[in-house]
């Protein structure tokens, strides 16, 4: 178990990581989420020791480890580049962690082999281990790059945009074999990436960061469910966000006018999900207990199976509305067509003028 307290460090008066604060726990798959810039690396490299902290604690299973030199801590770290070494073998790559490592490095060569040939086989490369690692794929050479570090045996795993250089369909498979990977070792894995979708599949929990600090740690669906800021509401990609303002009973959007629930304090945000709104059909009237606005069809987008109409919002923003084709067919609009949004009044997430979420109690009233 790792704890952080109070980390911090800032490159020439500019915070990088400000006041973070974190328990990793054994055996958990941690996705960290963050813009380009928010500090993702700079943190990795505070908890690997490659960065020293201007503040704060870092702790290892009771033991301060803050100022312990990086190749005493204990945890690996893949990092964005993968630093292989082009003219050597795949089973040299990944057995020079063993045999060169400061602390207990391994002579007993049939060890060794052993380890390497059991790691190669874990991340699928069993029948590559002669091949030289200037001849592989981005994909194969980002495996060597795992077995490398895992076969040192951290108890902690950083990994740094690790499917950040592969092609689609390639992430999609390696992000299946990383968590296949994680539980059969039960090495604890902190996974960095840029991509909201990687980090709520594979995050048994969730980080999600911002210009250094930590918004929102949590299982990944709480954090989908119910972002804890209009920020994370952003990075996770999944709602409408409305900027507008509320008087005692309704949130006013331009024209529109979204039912609240009772006693709810100014507001200066309300969102929606994509797929928690629905388009009415010509001539429907609207569900009882729901909002709606008037919006102008931009586009449609097939992905799979599921679709996203686009419209263009009265100031000038998009809103997005995902259906699954699974329960209808798709539609067909015409561009700039006037069509009607609705979702359910309590689909509706709200978010005060400083852009934190208001919570609502599932009975209706902003919960105490
Ligand atoms: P991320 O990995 O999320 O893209 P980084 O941790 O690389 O972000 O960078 C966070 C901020 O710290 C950036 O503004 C970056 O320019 C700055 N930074 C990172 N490393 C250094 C460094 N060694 N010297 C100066 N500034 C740095
Ligand atoms: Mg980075």
């Amino acid at each position: 178990m790792m704890e952080v307290q109070g980390l911090s460090k800032a490159f020439s008066g500019v915070a990088a990581i400000d006041d973070f604060n974190l328990t990793i726990r054994e055996d958990e798959y941690l996705t960290l989420l963050g813009p380009s810039g928010s500090g993702k690396s700079t943190l990795l490299r505070l908890l690997a020791g490659l960065e020293m902290p201007d503040a704060g604690s870092i702790r290892l299973n009771g033991q301060d480890i803050t100022s312990v030199p990086t190749h005493m801590r204990h945890l690996g770290f893949v990092q964005q580049k993968y630093a292989l070494f082009p003219h050597m073998s795949v089973s040299d790559n990944v057995a020079f962690g063993l045999r060169f490592r400061e602390v207990d490095p391994i002579a007993d060569e049939a060890v060794v082999s052993r380890r390497v040939k059991d790691m190669l086989a874990l991340v699928g490369l069993s029948d590559l281990g002669a091949r030289m690692v200037g001849q592989l794929s981005g994909g194969q050479k980002q495996r060597v790059s795992l077995a490398r570090t895992l076969v040192t045996e951290p108890k902690i795993c950083l990994l740094d945009e690790p499917l950040g250089a592969l092609d689609a369909n390639l992430r999609e498979r390696m992000t299946v074999e990383l968590k296949k990977i994680r539980e059969a070792l039960g090495v604890t894995f902190m996974h960095v990436t840029g991509n909201e979708a990687e980090a709520i599949a594979m995050g048994d929990r969730m980080i999600v960061l911002d210009r250094g600090r930590l918004l929102q740690v949590d299982h990944p669906d709480v954090i989908f469910r119910t972002p804890a800021s209009i920020s994370v509401a952003r990075y996770i990609n999944a709602y409408n966000i409305l900027e507008g303002g509320s008087d005692a009973s309704h949130f006013r959007f331009g024209e529109a006018a979204f039912p609240l629930p009772p006693s709810v304090p100014d507001l200066g945000y309300y969102a929606v999900r994509f797929d928690a709104a629905r388009v009415l059909a010509e001539g429907e009237a609207a569900p009882e207990n729901s909002a709606c606005m008037s919006a102008r069809f931009i586009a449609s987008e097939f992905m799979g199976s599921q679709v996203t109409y686009i419209f263009r919002l009265h100031n000038g923003g998009t809103f997005e509305v995902v259906r699954h084709l699974s329960r209808e067919d798709p539609v067909v609009y015409e561009r700039d067509q006037q069509c009607t949004i609705c979702w359910g009044a309590s689909d509706g997430l709200l978010f005060d003028k400083e852009g934190n979420l208001v919570p609502v109690a599932s009975g209706g009233g902003v919960a105490q």
